[in-house]
């Protein structure tokens, strides 16, 4: 498994072999340089009328099969708020208000034989309107659970799991 900053070994500009440098990589041909950043994300902690939260189970690897809350990565010319509205929409078909920014995350996230450094947002909403679920591909199942009844074994991601864990004693 290697990450996208050990795959990177060549200049785009120019060809040469980049030279490994701190928190860089440099070309010694032209003088590019490479930074290596994490990719952002966005997620949801969403509650119905009944203060319950929503999980969605994952049905792509990585974590196949675990539960997630909401979200996904952030498309090119997308604020974070955008980036969970969309995900949101997309995966549950549901809308969101009362929407809250409570902090951050990071991971490492292995696609295919890639680990790529993710850093994800977390906001908290409340369900706009119809609490009718429609999952789409991304997404096996749903459910809405009461806070102190879930189960953080079958959370996916290390760190989004103790993020979870956090709120949910909030
Ligand atoms: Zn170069």
């Amino acid at each position: 498994m290697h990450t996208q900053w050990e795959i990177t070994k060549y200049c785009n500009k120019c060809g040469f072999v980049l030279e490994e440098k701190a928190a860089l990589k440099q070309c010694p041909n032209c003088h590019k340089k490479y930074y290596f950043n994490a990719k952002a994300c966005a997620a949801v902690w969403l509650t119905n009328s009944k203060n319950e939260i929503l999980l969605t189970k994952r049905a792509y690897d990585p974590f196949k099969g675990w539960w997630d809350i909401p979200g996904g990565f952030a498309e090119p010319n997308e604020t974070l708020e955008d980036a969970a509205i969309r995900e949101l929409h997309e995966e549950t078909g549901l809308e969101m208000t009362n929407m809250q920014y409570v902090g951050s995350l990071y991971e490492n996230y292995e696609y295919e034989s890639e680990v790529v450094p993710i850093v994800a947002a977390i906001f908290k909403a409340k369900i706009k309107g119809n609490e009718t679920v429609t999952v789409n591909d991304d997404v096996s199942d749903y459910q809405f659970v009461a806070i102190d009844k879930i189960d953080f074994e079958k959370i996916a991601f290390e760190n989004q799991r103790k993020f979870v864990q956090n709120l949910s004693l909030e």
